[in-house]
């Protein structure tokens, strides 16, 4: 087969199962073929660039990278909707509609407002151009570089689509993604993010598009703009945006009355808590087309449409009594225990505090009858304290002095809004959180070995720090509850093998606070070994991109410790492995130590991640733009305008692909 065909194949079938996974979630084959194509497909692109095309499915992966986001105009304005609370506003709502369009017989489409950025696409010939953010309704931000990574929003369209459009929706995190992010970030010893609203319209704004690439995030469509659609109607609109291709939800109804559209919103105010993703209401539009054209738009928002909002629910308990977590990094959690209650459709017996400051903000007490609240975040929050329930000998909080589980004395840093446990390798609850965070999965990765099963251990006097876990026989498990030979076997096996784990993913199984996988990586590379990084100190590692003052920080403490030392030394007895392996050392040197490129342009043999990695393998740093501390610019095809100016001003070399190949060879 011709290599161009092959590559036009490839991009059909990718696109293909991208939209059986993401939009219609009933895939047909599995991640690791998918892998196999999508890695063949990279591969043949990259020997032939001449089949370039900007809606590859090979975008998908993200790493453009976008300094400032472009401000650009709406063709056509991004309203707001009206918002309703009651049976009585919608009513009002319909005579006001009938008083403009005569006594016409209605239809509503009913759809649910998703809660996240709102998003306007363009279509051009079935491929996207450009997608901004709503901005001020107005004028949005141009982030269509992030928004290529996102699996839902479809690169190529389907079926007969119109020649140009615009198609508006949001963009969202789904519980399950949120708290798979917030579980990561929690393990990295980072504060976790408050709810997925926020966090997926920050994302839209990160400068990394390979970080967005990496995130969860979702893309629902509700509206179609443009000329010459051939549509009727606003529920035909859903339908055909679904045909094309874009994920529509489904629970969409088309209702006849008023009366249907109570009904739908009766029945979704309790539904919505089973929903993947969070909504605040419903949206109410008129049916057909040619009603919403006459309706027309007040200076805000539409006539020919409706927010309803659901009451964020809300029920009052009694708080039984504060207590405090520890956590892996010793980080202390204060927790409301309440007096059970129901709230939407679930039974709450706790909420998270946050830290001290809140409980004093609040001015929250044990025995206090409290307002909780199941807002954005998965954990129900306390809202306000019923005064006019406040008992005669109530008494102020007291934020703890010491931990609850070893005794030591907290400390809080400046800035931090949390507390800590700093008897890190003595407070028996981050010991088994930091055993837990080694053997997990991103980490070193230890089959036969469970949360509940280090605890045991720990309790049974077997392990008291990870290096521990290297010396048990299975003698020794076979007397502990629950542990069959088999079990035991599995157990020692797994830890056996964990000898194979690179050192990059050791170090990030240390568990220093501060350093997740990223970091990790970037240790690994630029120190090559242990005794290299335990040496280093806070300028050293500063100087490494990407590492800033906290994690330099953290890491010098982490190796100032007898403690930690002497694990680590056991741990390489064992054979773990503390240093890059021979073959990713090969290809590594120091030639470019101290010199900083900025890569810029369209490059013929190398791709630019490709050549990025050459220069940092080889020792030297990348930015993003020219400055006076650039040593070399790399400029391949088309590189831009400004960037070239400015190199000359400041009188830095510009290089070919060629004379950078050939500065590495010689
Ligand atoms: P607001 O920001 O409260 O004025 O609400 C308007 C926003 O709701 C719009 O910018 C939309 O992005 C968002 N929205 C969410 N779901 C829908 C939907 N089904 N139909 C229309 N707008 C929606
Ligand atoms: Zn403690």
């Amino acid at each position: 087969m011709q290599i161009k065909e092959r590559i036009e194949r490839l991009r059909e079938e990718l696109r293909e199962h991208n939209h059986k996974y993401y939009v219609l979630d009933s895939p047909t084959i599995s991640d690791y073929d998918f892998d196999m194509l999508l890695k063949e497909l990279q591969a043949l692109e990259k020997q032939h660039p001449e089949y370039d095309d900007p809606s590859s499915p090979t975008l998908r992966v993200g790493g453009g990278v976008t300094k400032n986001f472009e401000t650009v105009v709406h063709e056509h304005r991004m309203y707001s909707l009206e918002n309703s609370y009651s049976k009585d506003d919608l009513l009002d709502w319909e005579k006001r509609i009938q008083r403009i369009l005569g006594d016409v017989p209605l239809q509503y489409t009913c759809e649910l407002k998703y809660d996240g950025a709102s998003i306007s696409l363009t279509y051009e010939e079935g491929k996207l151009v450009r997608a901004v953010t709503r901005g001020d309704g107005v004028q949005g931000d141009d982030v269509t570089t992030n928004i290529k990574t996102i699996k839902s929003v479809p690169l190529q369209l389907k079926g007969n689509y119109p020649e140009k459009f615009h198609i508006r929706g949001e963009i969202i995190l789904t519980l399950d993604g949120f708290a798979k992010m917030n579980q990561e970030r929690i393990a990295n010893g980072e504060e976790p993010y408050m709810n997925p609203r926020n966090t997926a319209s920050g994302s839209l704004k990160l400068q990394d598009s390979g970080q967005v690439a990496q995130r969860p995030l979702e893309c629902l469509l509700y509206g179609i703009i443009g000329k010459d659609l051939n549509i009727a109607d606003q529920f035909e609109m859903l339908e055909k945006a679904r045909e094309w291709g874009f994920k529509v939800p489904t629970v969409a109804r088309l209702c006849q009355s008023m009366t249907d559209v109570l009904e739908f919103i009766e029945i979704w105010d309790v539904k919505r808590h089973e929903l993947p993703y969070e909504t605040d209401g419903v949206v109410i539009k008129v049916n057909k087309l040619r009603n919403q054209e006459e309706l027309g738009f007040t200076a805000k928002s539409p006539r020919w449409a409706m927010a309803y909002k659901f009451k964020s629910e809300q029920v009052s308990t009694v708080l039984n009594e504060i207590t405090y977590q520890v956590g892996r990094t010793g980080a202390i959690t204060p927790v409301a225990n309440l007096e059970p209650v129901l709230l939407a459709g679930t039974v709450v017996k706790r909420a998270s505090l946050h830290n001290a400051d809140q409980i004093e903000r609040l001015d929250i007490r044990e025995g206090d009858t409290v307002f909780v609240e199941k807002g954005g975040e998965i954990i129900p929050k306390i809202i306000a304290v019923d005064l006019t329930k406040r008992p005669a000998n109530s008494v102020p909080t007291t934020y703890i002095q010491v931990c609850p589980e070893c005794g030591t004395a907290l400390i809080r840093n400046e800035g931090e809004a949390q507390h800590f446990c700093p008897n890190d390798t003595g407070c028996p609850t981050q010991i088994t959180g930091r055993i837990q965070h080694f053997i997990s999965r991103k980490a070193m990765d230890i089959e036969g070995l469970g949360a509940e099963t280090v605890e045991l251990l720990f309790k049974e006097g077997l392990i008291s720090n990870y290096a521990d876990l290297y010396t048990l026989t299975k003698e020794q498990l076979l007397p502990l509850e629950r542990m069959a030979e088999k079990s035991a076997e599995n157990l020692v096996d797994g830890v056996q093998a964990s000898l194979q784990i690179p050192f990059e993913r050791v170090l990030f199984a240390l568990g220093i606070r501060y350093v997740g996988e990223t970091v990790a990586k970037k240790l690994a590379k630029a120190y090559k070994n242990i005794d290299a990084l335990k040496v280093a100190t806070i300028e050293d590692l500063i100087a490494v991109d990407e590492i800033g003052e906290r994690i330099a920080e953290s890491v010098v403490q982490f190796f100032n410790n007898e403690t930690n030392l002497g694990i680590v030394e056991r741990l390489k007895s064992y054979g773990v492995q503390f240093s890059l392996s021979e073959e990713q050392l090969e290809n590594q040197s120091d030639k470019f130590k101290g010199k900083t490129f900025v890569v810029s342009g369209v490059f013929e043999t190398l791709g630019r991640t490709e050549l990025k990695k050459l220069i940092e393998d080889n020792g030297g740093k990348v930015a993003s733009s020219i400055s006076s501390r650039t040593t070399y610019v790399v400029a391949g095809d088309n590189m831009g305008p400004s960037k070239k100016t400015k190199a000359e001003n400041l009188g830095i070399p510009i290089i070919t692909e060629q004379d950078f190949l050939t500065m590495l060879n010689s």
